[in-house]
C-alpha cells in the first residue's frame, strides 16, 4: 500500500429556481446569531468560534475570516427563498426530520412564506468557518503549525489546509472535522502509530 494522489476535475451544471434578490430573513438574522455570537458554536469542520475570529487567536485568521452557517439539509436557493415552489419536496424532508417541531415553528406545508421557519432554522443550519463554507481550493487551516487542545494538544502540520463544503466532495469536507492532526490531512504513512488520546478530551461527557 503506498501513498497516492487522486486528482478529480468535475464539471457540474446546476439549474436553480429564479429568485428575488437574496435577503437574509427574520428567522435566519435570528439564528445565525444565537449560534455563532451567543452560543459561540464552532465551525463544525475547522472548530474555530466566533471568539478566535475577534481575539485573532493565531496569525493564520485570514483577513476577512468570519462564522457562517450552512443550509445543510435543505439549500437555500433550491427552497424558492419563499417566493415559490422551488424544488423542494417537503414530505420527504419532513419524514427524514421527526425531531423537527414542523407544526409549533410555524411552518405550513401548503405556504411557501413559512418554509423559512425550517429552512432558516438552526436545525438546518451548520455552523461554518467561511474559509470551510466557501473556499474554492485548500486555504490555511487557522491552527496550521499549532498545537489543537481540541485534539489532545497535536500540533497540526505548517501545510495543513481547508476547502469549503460548496467545492469539497462530501467526503473531503466531512472528514476534514476527523482527520489527524499529527501528519499532513490524510497523508497516514504506513506503521503510523494509533494515535491514543482520552476519550474525555473531545466527549466531555463520556462515561466509561
Ligand atoms: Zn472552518
Amino acid at each position: 500500500m503506498t501513498e497516492h494522489v487522486m486528482k478529480q476535475t468535475d464539471q457540474v451544471s446546476t439549474w436553480y429556481p429564479p429568485h428575488p434578490p437574496r435577503v437574509e430573513t427574520d428567522v435566519y438574522v435570528r439564528s445565525h446569531r444565537s449560534m455563532t455570537v451567543d452560543q459561540n458554536l464552532p465551525c463544525w469542520a475547522c472548530g474555530i468560534t466566533h471568539a478566535d475570529i475577534i481575539g485573532k487567536t493565531t496569525p493564520n485568521i485570514a483577513p476577512g475570516l468570519a462564522m457562517e452557517t450552512h443550509h445543510f439539509w435543505a439549500e437555500d436557493a433550491f427552497t424558492g427563498e419563499g417566493q415559490g415552489d422551488g424544488g423542494i419536496f417537503w414530505p420527504r424532508v419532513m419524514a427524514d426530520h421527526p425531531a423537527f417541531d414542523w407544526a409549533g415553528s410555524g411552518f405550513v406545508l401548503a405556504d411557501p412564506a413559512t418554509w423559512k421557519y425550517f429552512v432558516d432554522s438552526p436545525f438546518n443550519l451548520q455552523v461554518l468557518c467561511s474559509a470551510c463554507h466557501r473556499a474554492a481550493k485548500s486555504v490555511p487551516h487557522w491552527l496550521a503549525g499549532l498545537p489543537d487542545p481540541k485534539r489532545g494538544g497535536l500540533v497540526w502540520p505548517v501545510d495543513a489546509g481547508v476547502i469549503g463544503i460548496h467545492h469539497a466532495s462530501y467526503p473531503e469536507y466531512r472528514d476534514q472535522r476527523h482527520n489527524r492532526p499529527d501528519v499532513p490531512p490524510f497523508r497516514v504513512p504506513a506503521g503510523q502509530p494509533v494515535i491514543v488520546v482520552p476519550p474525555h478530551i473531545l466527549i466531555p461527557q463520556v462515561t466509561l
